[in-house]
């Protein structure tokens, strides 16, 4: 198992260190160190950057404008991006549909839709859950008919992500009824603006406007948008999965918040003379978590090698999933331990903008606690929801 890196992969984290450093714009960098809502302008501007530096498309191959790193300088890169306050990056188009269109699509699908995800210029979202099909997606209702040179598409998606922003969803679609119902599941590209999409909002518990519901009435989509095999859209979907899996895991971002909220208890007190960081009962639970943190990293560490040496990571993504999820729900609840009153949101100090604590930002940070709080709930959700991912766990690994 690798535990280190060469000096070249040292000088190449440096260079994304210094590049993150001095290029992401000081207005969004802010926002995310206060865990401010991120407007759709703000992912763009700063992918917009990353595209222009060759470094938006990050896992993909070179044959496909991607800058052909190695499994190591991806590492790198992930933990570069998640140390420094940059907005979490859009996953749908790069890191989703992008290697499911070059490993299974046509050329003239790979023609149209990979230079447009590689420059940024689309937003694509995700369309697999539906209303009785989350953990068990197989059973998905939303039907495809074929019409001539078109399917007619109607039922619908739920809890899509950012599908009012989006230009494009994938969808896992039912073509066919069979007896093992993956079997009759297909892959489709639908024009979000297509005639006859309604895009619902759902409110969520920290006031943002992330996800929605999705009804398709009559929409016809083009035949030649069907990625691949019709009936085969199973073991694409799947395929993508595992790729969202790693990314949920989000050691780097963990590592960040906790160094975070630690730095800002130590300024906190509670009671006169008390530091909230050396309080027994927190400073426990930070020592635990930053010993859970350095066991996930070596397990990261042991992915990294299985896919250095070519191999699939399988059930492992599980592993980094489940507990990079937990870790997150964790740091969040330690965050609310911290700060206390602090993290009410009408918090009069917060609203005017003044602390007694010595840091400008610790009121206002205090006030994103709860959304972000409330916001973590869904990472042990989404994504294969931890039960899931324990279940798959104890078929692969325990052999149960
Ligand atoms: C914020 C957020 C964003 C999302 N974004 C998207 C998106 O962009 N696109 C998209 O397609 N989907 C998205 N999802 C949907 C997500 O993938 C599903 O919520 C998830 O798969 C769980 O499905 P469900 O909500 O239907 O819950 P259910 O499947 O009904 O599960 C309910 C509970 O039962 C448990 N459970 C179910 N089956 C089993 C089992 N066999 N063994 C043990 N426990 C079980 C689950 O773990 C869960 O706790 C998002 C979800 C959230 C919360």
């Amino acid at each position: 198992m690798r535990l280190g890196f060469t000096a070249e992969e040292e000088r190449f984290r440096i260079e994304v260190r210094d590049f993150i450093g001095n290029h992401l714009p000081p207005d969004i960098r802010r926002k995310v160190e206060l865990g401010q809502y991120l407007a759709k302008h703000d992912y763009v501007r700063w992918q917009d950057i990353l595209a222009a530096r060759g470094w938006y498309a990050v896992n993909w191959p070179k044959q496909w404008g991607g800058p052909g790193w190695t499994p190591a300088q991806r590492y790198l890169f992930q933990q570069e991006y998640g140390a420094q306050p940059c907005p979490p990056l859009v996953q749908f188009g790069v890191n989703m549909v992008g290697p499911v269109i070059y490993t299974y699509g046509n050329a003239a699908q790979q023609r149209r839709f990979l230079p447009r995800i590689l420059a940024n210029q689309d937003w694509w979202c995700q369309g697999y859950s539906e209303p009785g099909a989350g953990s068990d997606l197989a059973s998905l209702k939303t039907e495809a008919v074929l019409r001539g040179d078109h399917y007619v598409v109607n039922g619908q998606k739920i809890w899509t992500t950012w599908a009012q922003w989006a230009d494009w969803m994938f969808a896992l679609v039912r073509t066919s009824r069979e007896e093992r119902p993956q079997q009759g599941i297909s892959f489709l590209l639908v024009d979000m603006r297509s005639p006859g999409i309604t895009v619902r909002p759902i409110r969520t518990f920290d006031g943002d406007r992330e996800v929605n519901e999705v009804f398709f009435d009559d929409v016809r989509v083009p035949a030649e948008q069907l990625v691949g095999r019709e009936g085969a859209g199973w073991s694409y979907g799947k395929f993508l999965l595992e790729h969202e899996r790693f990314v949920i895991s989000g050691l780097p971002r963990s590592k960040r918040l906790l160094r975070r909220v630690k730095g800002l208890a130590a300024r906190m007190e509670e009671g006169p003379g008390r530091r909230v960081a050396d309080l027994p009962d927190v400073a426990l639970r930070f020592a635990d978590l930053e010993t859970q943190i350095a066991a996930l990293e070596y397990t990261e560490l042991r992915y990294l090698s299985a896919l250095e040496q070519g191999g699939t990571p399988g059930a492992l993504v599980s592993i980094l999933k489940v507990r990079g999820t937990e870790i997150e729900q964790a740091i969040a609840e330690l965050a609310f331990r911290c700060f206390g009153t602090r993290a009410i949101p009408f918090d009069v100090e917060t609203l005017e903008g003044r602390g007694s604590d010595g840091d400008a930002l610790a009121p206002e940070f205090g006030a994103a606690v709860g959304p972000l709080y409330f916001n973590l709930r869904k990472v042990s959700i989404w994504g294969g929801s931890n039960e899931i991912q324990r279940n798959i766990l104890a078929r692969q690994v325990l052999g149960l």
